[in-house]
């Protein structure tokens, strides 16, 4: 069984990147991939945790992209080895986010009865700040029960398309030494992006994921065949925060495996 899609608190996951890798091993994960949003703060950890546990460990990251007719969809990057190249694109997508959730929050101020600081929510959050840390932030301080009740409210002041442009994303995944996999298709509106990823540089997608029924699985399977792209799978674990998705098992408990990964893996 593997996972090539999980998230630590460095992100929104709810666990350690250590606690990730050594559920990851309870689970009988054999090769794991943490991939954080927009950050590569916990891969040390991870790393280290899964050298220790005897898991193969790929390098990850998630990122936040955008293009003409996309406003806001994922990539996934893997394998990276110059870690630094990665930096300036980095950079300019914390600040994207930053302007994003202060607008978020100013909005959420004017239109609820509840405000919350950009500041005390940045000490709260272990690295990236977004939406899903906004969530564990108002269930925290108790505004909310639960994760899902916290998600519907914040739908209600979601900001501008955040990120950079996806080809400058897919080109710095590559200047880092990695491969660049589109993430989860099904949240694509623009569906000319699944005609357009060679063009756009693409080395993969990712065609199973815990969200993605058996039909969109057999669709992106043989879509990525047809295009000589390679395939990914994952479960876009997020701890806590996303009870219902557990490590390295993808839609209707199928475990997820590596069979089709043997090119790059
Ligand atoms: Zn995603
Ligand atoms: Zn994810």
């Amino acid at each position: 069984m593997i996972d090539l899609h999980t998230h630590s608190f460095y992100s929104d996951g709810t666990f350690s990147p250590q606690e990730v890798v050594r559920l990851a091993q309870k689970e009988g994960i054999t090769t794991l991939a943490l991939t954080d949003h927009d950050t590569l703060s916990g891969l040390n950890e991870a790393e280290l945790e899964a050298q220790k546990q005897g898991i193969s460990f790929i390098r990850g990251i998630e990122l936040s992209v955008f293009d003409e007719k996309q406003a806001s969809f994922h990539i996934l990057g893997y394998k990276m080895q110059n870690l630094d190249a990665l930096s300036p694109i980095l950079e300019e997508i914390k600040q994207s986010r930053e302007e994003r959730m202060r607008a978020m929050l100013s909005k959420m101020k004017d239109e609820s009865e509840i405000s919350v600081s950009y500041d005390a929510l940045a000490e709260f959050c272990h690295g990236t700040i977004g939406s899903g840390n906004l969530a564990q932030y108002l269930v925290f301080q108790k505004f909310f029960k639960n994760f899902k009740e916290a998600d519907t409210f914040i739908k209600n002041f979601k900001g501008k398309p955040y990120g950079v442009f996806v080809k400058q994303a897919v080109e710095g995944i590559h200047q880092a030494g990695g491969l660049a996999f589109l993430a989860h298709p099904y949240v694509l509106k623009d569906d000319s992006i699944l005609s357009r990823l060679k063009e756009i540089g693409f080395d993969g997608l990712e065609y199973a994921h815990s969200n993605h029924s058996a039909e969109q699985t057999a669709f992106y399977l043989d879509l990525a065949n047809k295009a000589g792209m390679l395939l990914s799978a994952g479960s876009d674990f997020h701890g806590a925060y996303k009870p219902d998705v557990h490590l390295g098992v993808g839609k209707g408990k199928n475990p997820l495996s590596d069979k089709n990964m043997m090119n790059w893996l």
